[in-house]
């Protein structure tokens, strides 16, 4: 819930052999990828001739009014992409929302992009010196301009080009006026996954959960390092770069919908198996498991079945609240958490077990401890279903300010005096590998970067702005 760490976008992308109506299918499948960005929202339709972008800040519900609809409903629409945006990079600015467009030779494109490029700086000033003029502070014009670059390249080879001169961690949908392109990075460490429409239409998705609600059948993943493409209503496909996968643990962990399946790997039994290694590696004597919901649901449900104590509802989430703005005194912050949670009677006299999945700056974990205290609980034993983050994310990921996250300067020891549990415990890194079965990047807990990390000055930077 509070206090986690953000997931920065979602993509879209779909291809029909005949007119749909493209904008509303767009608009659904963004429905199913909100959680993986609120600040903005946006869609590219086209039919082949003129090509519709509308954009904004705030809600798929909020932005797609009727009005916006109505522009994007064109003639014979039957190619489109769409983002939900959270910001990582490039300020909350309403031009930094995307998707974003350029014209080039290769005529008008448009992109959409999950996750960051460590090197994007570096290639944003050699641009400048070849003359690009950039329109917005985000990266992914960094990538748009590249393929524009290679005028004498076809759209694959040129998108291929850039995937090659692009370091990080991405996921990425583009498209011209005709067709619709898909990618992930060499390591794969953002999700994408394909899935094919009953016309024989295309389509491309951060998470299955969009797929499902389109009307589209779960083909495949995109693989690590693959670029794909509709020609002639085909799929192709061209393997980029090696393969060497890494997917983000935190899809796992907590980003991805409890209904999707990534790489092949459901999210929910995933979180359920984290809960049930975690209450082998951390047993605790008490009569209730109860989770902070949303995020803590899954885990709870395997530390329950594992430790054989049953599992309660100890903590009501206020449905309607949305998004607060309230700051920044010290009463209102308590107050924010007092909105969206309280605890019920079961908790009284009990000894509780409160998992959830992470532990960002600790501030929101101390007060459920309190308010859990205060409806009695006789002892709260705070067990979290992954490692202490330690380290930045730079693949896409808002994972605090490296100062602002309280396991890089506390100990466990310390992090549990901080939010007042009887005892606090977080599960290993191999318990994460174990639980999701597959090579995983860790970095914001070991601060390994399987898909490299910022230039030193750049990294410095980023760091002491955050
Ligand atoms: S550093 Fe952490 S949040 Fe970022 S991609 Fe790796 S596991 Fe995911």
């Amino acid at each position: 819930m509070m206090d986690k760490p953000r997931e920065e976008c979602g993509v879209l992308g779909l291809w029909s052999p005949e007119p749909l109506p493209v904008a509303e299918l767009l608009q659904l499948g963004l429905f199913a990828l909100q959680h993986r960005g609120q600040e903005a929202a946006g869609i590219c339709v086209s039919n082949g001739k003129d090509l519709v972008i509308e954009k904004d800040l705030g809600l798929v519900s909020q932005v797609f009014d009727e009005t916006r609809m109505q522009r994007l409903r064109i003639q014979g629409a039957n190619l489109g992409i769409g983002h939900t945006r959270y910001s990582t990079t490039g300020s909350n600015l309403r031009f930094n929302a995307q998707p974003l467009s350029v014209r080039s030779s290769k005529g008008i494109l448009a992109i959409a992009h999950n996750g960051n490029f460590v090197n994007a700086l570096q290639i944003r000033q050699q641009l400048l010196e070849h003359g690009a003029v950039f329109q917005t502070t985000n990266d992914t014009e960094v990538m748009i301009n590249l393929i524009a670059r290679y005028a004498r390249l076809s759209l694959v080879e040129a998108t291929a080009r850039a995937m090659r001169e692009l370091k990080g961690g991405f996921s990425v949908v583009l498209m011209d006026r005709q067709t619709v392109l898909a990618l992930r990075d060499g390591n794969g460490v953002r999700p994408l996954v394909i899935g094919r429409l009953e016309n024989g239409g295309w389509v491309f998705a951060s998470e299955t959960p969009a797929l499902a609600l389109m009307g589209a059948r779960f083909v495949r993943d995109v693989r690590p390092g693959e670029l794909v493409w509709v020609e002639s209503g085909e799929l192709c496909s061209m393997q980029v770069l090696e393969p060497r996968p890494t997917p983000c643990a935190f899809e796992w962990i907590y980003f991805a919908r409890a209904d999707a399946t990534l790489d092949g790997i459901a999210t929910h039994p995933a979180r359920i198996r984290m809960g049930e290694v975690l209450a082998q590696e951390a047993p605790a004597e008490a009569d209730l498991v109860v989770p902070v919901p949303d995020s803590g649901i899954g885990a709870a449900i395997g530390y329950s079945r594992a430790s054989g104590i049953p599992l309660d509802y100890g903590l009501h989430k206020n449905p309607y609240t949305g998004r607060t703005f309230i700051q920044p005194t010290q009463e209102m912050r308590d107050l924010k958490v007092r909105l969206k949670l309280a605890a019920t009677p079961v908790v009284a006299g009990r000894r509780v077990v409160l998992v959830d999945d992470s532990i960002v700056r600790g501030t929101t974990s101390g007060r459920i401890v309190q308010l859990l205290r205060e409806a009695g609980a006789a002892e709260v034993h705070v067990r979290i279903s992954s490692p202490p983050i330690k380290f930045p994310c730079y693949y896409g990921i808002d994972t605090a300010a490296r100062k602002e996250l309280v396991a890089s300067t506390h100990s466990v020891e310390e992090i549990r005096q901080l939010i007042g549990a009887d005892s606090l415990a977080f599960l290993s890194e191999s318990g994460v590998r174990q639980a999701i079965g597959g090579p995983v990047c860790l970095a914001c807990f070991n601060g390994q970067y399987p898909a490299g990390q910022p230039e030193e000055e750049v990294r410095k930077e980023a760091l002491e702005q955050a």
